[in-house]
């Protein structure tokens, strides 16, 4: 149908119609890998207009840690709905988003991380972690990693660098240096060595710069699912202690139990100083939180707002959504889902030429598609290739990175879920492999 997907299946009527419409009057700019229709969800699936059913790999970009159509969270959703809807939370105080906050800061449980900014996206939670860090510091400078990926709009984007399309032509940026991240894998070196590397270069970087944050998502998630040594995380935390600059954790697609711990970083046994969340939060509406102490965020009303932020059928639904996660143990179940998935992926990496790579942490799985094994020579189109044919066998998953697939599936998934969504990934690989 169109030659800029990156999976084209055949189409109904009702589908076709629908996407000459959005052609017709969507900006330019949105992006789409498949061509896909969705007219439903539930739980682990969604339904296209001709009602094909797809299971689904990718949660809405790692949003619906929950499932599609949570009962729990559609009917606070509904409840609040049916009451008020927006109550202008930079003018009024209201219970429900101190409520929201409230429950966040219990479900992180660090005596440090203890107030918060709220907001409507991933992005404007970075943002305001990055305006906080400099409110605080009086300091220009930041730092971020290669690869990264914090957002759009120019503060995070001036930190962004995991694709050239997200930077052409919006220069000048804020004043950010950018360090590598120990992408191991396709640095060729093992993990130590490139820990080592690293963070070498980030102590340099950080002697000559006056900076007031460094940036980092624990685990790159655009980037390619990229997870870095124990020992890096670490070293980092040491570092910005050292020389007095604002550790910010981006959690915004790590967070929300998807590692099975609440916070991607909390494996790592380190605590930053800000961390910023989104996506799964909300339970499906767009809700942000910017989450430090006191002390930090000593900024002065008005330094930074939002109309929208703490609006109240977001934080109904974002309570709805922590409650259900805590409740559920979704954690847990992303850790053993998560084992029993990395099990199978490293056997098929052994049988397979172009899994290169198998990572992850919980249900926030990397796979990397090379072209074979001893080059590690990036395989595009073989991701490509593979993400196509699992749609045509009724399943959704995302890449990242230039030659990745994720796997980042509602964590309320089941053992079967789990183990079809495995036999129509091994179908695929075998069949473009
Ligand atoms: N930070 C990270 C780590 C992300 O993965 C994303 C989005 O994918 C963002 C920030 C930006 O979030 P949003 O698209 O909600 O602005």
């Amino acid at each position: 149908m169109s030659e800029n997907f990156v999976c084209d299946l055949p189409h109904g009527k009702k589908s076709i119609k629908i996407i000459n419409r959005d052609k017709k009057v969507i900006s330019g700019c949105t992006t789409r890998d498949h061509s896909i229709v969705i007219k439903d969800g539930k739980g682990c699936y969604l339904t296209d207009m001709e009602g094909r059913k797809y299971l689904d790999f990718g949660a809405g970009i790692a949003v619906m840690n929950v499932g599609h159509a949570n009962p729990f969270v559609l009917a606070a959703i509904r409840k609040q709905a049916n009451h008020m809807t927006h109550v202008g939370f930079a003018d009024f105080y209201h219970e429900l988003p101190v409520r929201f906050s409230e429950t966040l800061v219990k479900t992180i449980n660090s005596s440090n991380l203890n107030n918060v900014f709220l907001s409507n996206s991933g992005t404007e939670a970075v943002e305001a972690a990055y305006k906080c860090a400099r409110w605080h510091t009086k300091k220009k400078f930041v730092i971020a990693f290669d690869h990264c990926f914090h957002g759009r709009t120019m503060g995070s984007l001036s930190m962004t660098n995991s694709k050239p399309v997200q930077r052409e032509r919006y220069a000048p940026f804020l004043p950010v240096k950018h360090v590598p991240y120990p992408y191991w894998y396709r640095m060729k070196m093992e993990p130590e060595e490139a820990s080592n590397f690293c963070l070498d270069k980030l102590e340099k970087t950080m002697r000559k710069t006056e900076a007031a944050a460094l940036f980092m998502e624990t685990i790159q998630g655009e980037g390619g699912y990229v997870v870095p040594p124990k020992s890096f995380v670490k070293g980092v935390r040491k570092l910005c202690n050292d020389h007095n600059i604002l550790y910010c954790d981006d959690e915004v697609q790590s967070g929300g139990f998807r590692t099975g711990k609440f916070l991607a970083v909390e494996n790592f046994s380190v605590m930053p100083d800000i961390v910023s969340m989104a996506k799964s939060i909300g339970g499906g509406l767009p809700l942000g939180a910017t989450i430090s102490s006191r002390k930090i965020m000593d900024w002065v009303p008005g330094s930074h707002s939002t109309t929208f932020g703490g609006n109240l059928v977001s934080c109904a639904s974002g309570i709805a959504a922590l409650d259900f996660m805590e409740k559920k143990k979704l954690g847990q179940n992303a850790q053993r889902i998560g084992k029993l998935m990395m099990k199978r992926l490293e056997e098929m990496k052994e049988q397979y030429e172009i899994i290169g790579d198998v990572r992850g942490i919980g249900l926030m799985i990397g796979i990397e598609i090379v072209k074979d094994k001893r080059s590690r020579a990036i395989n595009s189109d073989g991701r490509d290739a593979i993400q196509c044919e699992v749609a045509r066998r009724g399943m959704i998953l995302l890449g990242a990175g230039k030659s990745v697939i994720r796997f980042c599936p509602p964590l309320v998934i089941t053992n079967q879920q789990a183990e079809k969504g495995l036999d129509i990934f091994e179908g695929s690989v075998r069949k473009v492999g």
